[in-house]
């Protein structure tokens, strides 16, 4: 008789020999056929046992009545999901229907995460079954037939007899993930060819080296120690292949092995710990773990004058250290040193440390109490920008202490190409660290906007931040790969990978400076359309590496730095010095001024703004020169003066009425000083301008997209959030319908994009595709931009941009690949 099994899955189905994993296509677990499923049920096919249900809940496997046993596995690779997005219905020992429900999955969190939804269907005791009748190449719906299988006569080949005494061997399993479907069949496939009867012993639990699904269901960890057995004329040489098998996949030692077991919600490949991308590059090196040493403290004090002396004499010498650090570091650093020395001078602080010292608090207890209010104040004032620079007052707190403990000198020792790993790493941290010596940073905490983060790609070290806790599992001296771009950290990969990742950084090194030599000349793409690759600036720095980098004028001045972190606002003169300095540095090169954008993530505190629920929806952007407009007209007639004439650009406008109001103040104040009104131009950052950008752009002269806050207005995210850093993707489809939107209402006005997802070189196709025709990127990223553009043809673009365009996430438009030039396309 046999046994009829339905389709556990609807979808499409297919041949397993088509399956995109050489494992189920070879047929190493067996015979049978995949389905794509496009509803997130797995159904029994017949009735039956659970005899298998995997740790991670992607694969179950029912034995009928007849004793077949058949494997229903989820997608390819999803045991990296970590049983994330499986809801088993069923567990092992359970006696089922046909038709039965199985276990409910996440399709869209599967499509996203496995490397294929399609999912194999297998008969895994083929010696004794054979599986006929399997129907492919169709639509299929739950119950409806899709095979049937047959029991061999009785006589089929079994194993060699076995002979002799059992040999027995321990072995410790490299394999990052452990044995799950795939090595498990890989172990079956190697030990078939032997007569020996092989088996494998974990945990007082046995299972046949042939039976894939038994060792599967042993849920044998990677770094586990398990007993081989065999017996058999060709034992010794069975336990050798095997052994070498088991021991060799992915070399990984015990706590390697365990972080990356636990990786389960990784999105990187196996072995790969995800986390958020803060620094650009990649890095590959012997893991450092930074183990931060707990400083003691004394909680009472001696008498008040002593401890307040030592106190003092701390706080010398860490403003010591910290004025050499800064006399050595012009740039980012050096601002963050700055800022630590003007916390140590806070009087409220030294305020509250002597009314501690004077209720009878060590020093060390005085200082600690003194900052942590200020941290807890930070913490718990729910921003996320706050929260980050708590990081920075606990760094001084640290520092202090360490002085006043005597423990302050005591550098990390690295080994070349070191990857430093931090539950936490704070700004000195990174700073003490010998960065010579450091490939790159992995860090368990922490968010993109850290001052780590930002010191970090200042220092062009590639850094991923908010790890979790699995990064300490880490063991040191382990080889790890570090992805800033794409937020991964690979613990101990194989040979493979490192070989293609040491590929990827001898060409990424030849590409930059490829691209650096080429800086300088305009930037048209290969079929000569001229796209104008501009700088965003903050600061004369910034202008300065501009120009060196080879930006052909500034598309976003963001003004508002020289407002911020002082305790009034620049007047006339200092901002048109301030101005004037940097078109100078630009050297004639087109300069873009945006007014003001204060307030949200870039207070002041001078400003009486009124508190705000949710600054980021409140008083920003124009709407704070709208409600100050003596603010406002200061700043524009110090514009007005700068030679040669700035164009003027207005951030957050929601409305027309917005461009209108600053059009006649702007007029009548050029008027006065007896020169023409420069061009005015609008950002669009608001889903409101993105589609009435034909409104805008009728009294607007240019449109520059910002793509920062249109990503967190469209997406409704907090573009400073940690925790949602990863999803605020401009390259959301629906992002780029705005941006495509307000390209095309443009009618012809010249189109930029100015937030950061002009600097990434696979955006620009997309973008120049929409119809933009400037790109105003970070100094640093403008050699490779340039580069990336000169490569591209605009067919090339435009065909990349509509099919974003129909893309459902940002991942997907992520993974989509530039068409080939076509010589119509050149000519
Ligand atoms: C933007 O929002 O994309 C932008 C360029 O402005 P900022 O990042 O300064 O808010
Ligand atoms: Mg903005």
């Amino acid at each position: 008789m046999s046994l009829v099994l339905t389709a556990p899955l609807a979808g499409w189905a297919s041949p397993i020999a088509e399956t995109p994993d050489p494992v189920f296509a070879q047929k190493m677990l067996g015979d049978g056929l995949a389905i794509d499923p496009t509803v997130g049920e797995l159904r029994a096919p017949c009735d039956g046992v659970v005899i298998g249900l995997h740790p991670c809940s992607h694969a179950v496997t029912l034995q009928a009545a007849n004793g077949a046993e058949i494997m229903l596995h989820v997608g390819l690779e999803t045991v990296r999901c970590g049983g994330e997005g499986f809801a088993p219905q069923v567990k092992i020992g359970d006696t089922v229907t046909a038709g039965a429900l199985l276990s409910r999955f996440d399709l869209e969190l599967l499509a996203r995460r496995a490397a294929s939804l399609v999912s194999p269907i297998v008969l895994i005791n083929g010696e004794r079954f054979v599986i006929d009748g399997l129907v492919t190449d169709r639509e299929v719906g739950f119950g409806e037939t899709v095979a049937t299988i047959r029991a061999l006569a009785a006589g089929v080949a079994e194993a060699a007899a076995a002979e002799g005494e059992t040999l027995r061997r321990r072995v410790r399993v490299g394999l990052a993930h452990g044995l799950h479907a795939r090595p498990a069949a890989l172990v079956a496939h190697e030990a078939a060819k032997f007569a020996a009867e092989i088996g494998l012993e974990a945990r007082g639990r046995r299972a046949s080296a042939r039976s894939p699904v038994s060792v599967m269901a042993l849920a044998i960890a990677s770094g586990e120690e398990i007993e081989l057995t065999a017996l058999g004329l060709d034992a010794d040489a069975a336990l050798e292949a095997l052994t070498r098998l088991l021991a060799e996949v992915g070399h990984a030692p015990p706590a390697i092995a365990a972080a990356a077991s636990d990786a389960a919600p990784s999105d990187g490949p196996h072995g790969a710990l995800a986390g958020v991308p803060a620094a650009p590059g990649l890095a590959i090196g012997a893991a450092v773990r930074l183990v931060e040493a707990e400083v003691v403290i004394e909680p009472a004090g001696g008498a008040p004058e002593d401890e307040r002396a030592a106190l003092a004499e701390a706080l010398a010498l860490v403003r010591t250290a910290l004025s050499a650090r800064r006399a050595a570091d012009a740039g980012q650093g050096g601002e963050i040193v700055e800022a630590h020395l003007a916390f140590l001078g806070d009087p409220e602080l030294a305020r509250a440390a002597e009314d501690a010292i004077r209720d009878g608090a060590s020093a060390g207890a005085a200082w600690s109490h003194a900052i942590g209010g200020f941290v807890d104040q930070l913490r718990a004032a729910g921003d996320a920008r706050m929260a980050e620079r708590a990081g920075d007052l606990a760094d001084l707190r640290r520092q202090v202490l360490l002085q006043l403990s005597g423990d302050a000198a005591r550098p990390l020792a690295l080994p070349d190409n070191a990857i430093v790993l931090a539950d936490d790493l704070l700004p000195s941290q990174l700073m003490e660290l010998d960065a010579a010596r450091v490939a790159g940073l992995a860090i368990g905490r922490g968010g993109p906007t850290s001052h780590v983060a930002i010191l970090a790609a200042a220092m062009n070290i590639p850094a991923v931040v908010a790890i979790g806790p699995r990064l300490l599992a880490i063991e040191d001296g382990a080889l790890v790969i570090l992805d800033g771009d794409a937020g991964r950290l690979q613990v101990a990969p194989g040979p493979t990978e490192i070989a293609a990742a040491q590929t990827q950084l001898a060409e990424r090194r030849s590409r930059r400076a490829r691209a650096q030599a080429a800086a300088h000349e305009p930037c048209r793409t290969a079929d000569g359309v001229r796209i104008e690759v501009f700088a965003n600036l903050g600061s004369l720095e910034d202008a300065t590496a501009a120009v060196a980098a080879g930006a052909e004028g500034c598309g976003l001045l963001r003004t508002e730095f020289l407002f911020m972190e002082r305790p009034d606002a620049p007047d006339e003169a200092e901002q048109l010095a301030a101005y004037q300095a940097i078109a100078d540095a630009l050297a004639g090169r087109p300069l873009i001024a945006r007014t003001l954008d204060i307030g949200a993530d870039k207070p002041v505190d001078y400003l009486p703004l009124p508190p705000q629920d949710n600054p980021a929806l409140g008083v920003r952007g124009v709407r704070v020169g709208l409600a100050w407009p003596g603010l406002l007209r200061t700043q524009l007639r110090a514009l007005l003066q700068v030679r040669p004439a700035p164009h003027i650009m207005l951030p957050m406008i929601a409305s027309l009425g917005e461009l209108t109001a600053v059009r006649q103040v702007l007029e009548s104040l050029a008027a006065d000083l007896g020169v023409p009104p420069p061009p005015l131009g609008v950002m669009v950052e608001t889903p409101a301008a993105a589609i009435t950008t034909d409104l805008l752009a009728a009294e607007a002269d240019f449109i520059s997209i910002g793509s920062n806050d249109l990503a967190q207005y469209a997406l409704a995210m907090d573009r400073t959030s940690p925790e949602l850093a990863a999803q605020v993707d401009a390259l959301h489809p629906a992002v780029l319908r705005l941006i495509g939107e307000a390209a095309r209402g443009a009618g012809g006005r010249l189109v930029a994009v100015c937030g950061s997802l002009a600097s990434e070189p696979a955006a620009a196709p997309i973008l120049i595709g929409l119809g933009v025709t400037e790109l105003s990127a970070a100094p640093g990223a403008v050699p490779e931009l340039k580069a990336a553009i000169r490569e591209l043809t605009l067919a090339q673009c435009r065909d990349l941009a509509q099919r974003a365009l129909r893309q459902t996430s940002a991942a997907e438009v992520r993974a989509l690949k530039l068409a080939p030039a076509t010589l119509e396309a050149m000519t």
